[in-house]
């Protein structure tokens, strides 16, 4: 279904992704609000975000991010790169107040929880997935900016499985509109702090392999976090990091969020399935890449993840 169609005779639009927003989130939803300010005048466009990270400082319109919720009810709210409700959270009075609710994303574990849903799981991207909803030459250079961040976060810059031919395709058109996709590459994916490598080297140094080597698992503390001062959005790259290891199939990485609790992100290579071990503890995500908040302690987490591990295998 096309943007124009949904947006036919529409004034007031929210949008909104995912807590703790990845480029794919942050892409798709600037994107979306951009090719909606810049080619529907009449619409009022809203868009609601949990803080992104400084490395997204070049989208457009970054400054129109709204922290908190606001009371107005929309005509349409869009949720965008997010398998489920919760998962939109302090948005969620947004998304219930609106009198009509849409969903773009292509996560396997999304039920469809709105009242449209445009979910591609084969898709690379929720920003492959959202191309296909705009006309191709209303898309602008900022536009495709954002379309194309969301790619090359989501494939690891072209390389995960996810990435098809359409992915290319509609990569390239993006580098047509003149975006600088050398400078988009670097700063928002492969740049680091120097404290990220800091507590990157960190986390590979304490890491621990079991499971004949198939396995790898790196934790970090909360006190650990403080002693660098980083925040987990800036863990992300620590577990695929861990996944190159030679020989390992799954790599699993941790940071404590509080007591007996920790954000849980699983990588694997050919495999395992790590989207069904993420879904046993109410998370999700893709085959290959997936999330959970746990509880417990870090043994009895990775007791818990271990054994579906070794269920997988005993079952191939
Ligand atoms: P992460 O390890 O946080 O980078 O997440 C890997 C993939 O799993 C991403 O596509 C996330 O959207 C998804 N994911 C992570 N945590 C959760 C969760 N608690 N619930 C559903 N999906 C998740
Ligand atoms: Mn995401
Ligand atoms: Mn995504």
């Amino acid at each position: 279904m096309k943007l124009s169609e949904i947006l036919n005779g529409v004034s007031k639009v929210g949008i909104t992704g995912h807590i703790r927003p990845d480029g794919d989130c942050v892409g798709s939803v600037l994107g979306l609000y951009n090719y909606i300010s810049e080619n529907m005048p009449d619409i009022k466009a809203d868009v609601y975000l949990e803080e992104p990270g400084s490395e997204f400082g070049y989208i457009k319109n970054m400054d129109a991010v709204k922290n908190s919720p606001e009371d107005v009810v929309y005509d349409v709210f869009f949720v965008l790169d997010c398998s489920s409700k919760d998962r939109i959270e302090p948005f969620a009075q947004c998304f219930d107040a609106a009198k009509k609710t849409v969903c773009i994303d292509h996560h396997v574990s999304n039920q469809g929880f709105a009242d449209i849903s445009m979910i591609e799981p084969e898709a690379s991207s929720t920003c492959e997935v959202l191309y296909k909803t705009m006309d191709a030459d209303r898309i602008s250079r900022s536009v495709a900016e954002c379309i194309y961040t969301g790619i090359i976060h989501d494939t690891g810059v072209f390389k995960y499985s996810c990435t098809s031919k359409t992915t290319m395709a509609v990569a390239g058109e993006m580098m047509e509109k003149g975006i600088d996709y050398t400078d988009i590459i670097d700063n928002s994916f492969y740049a680091k702090t120097y404290v990220q490598n800091q507590i990157l080297g960190r986390a590979l140094l304490e890491s621990v392999v079991f499971y004949d080597g198939k396995c790898i698992f790196s934790v970090v503390t909360q006190r650990e976090m403080e002693f660098y001062g980083v925040t987990g959005r800036e863990l992300g790259g620590i577990v695929e990091q861990l996944r190159l290891t030679d020989g390992v199939e799954v790599a699993i990485f941790m940071y404590e969020v509080g007591e007996d609790e920790y954000k849980v992100s699983m990588r694997s290579k050919k495999q395992i399935d790590v989207a069904a071990i993420a879904a046993e503890f109410g998370g999700g995500g893709h085959v290959r890449a997936a999330g959970y908040t746990a509880r417990g302690t870090v043994h009895q987490i990775i007791n818990c993840i271990g054994e579906l591990i070794e269920k997988q295998y005993n079952a191939m």
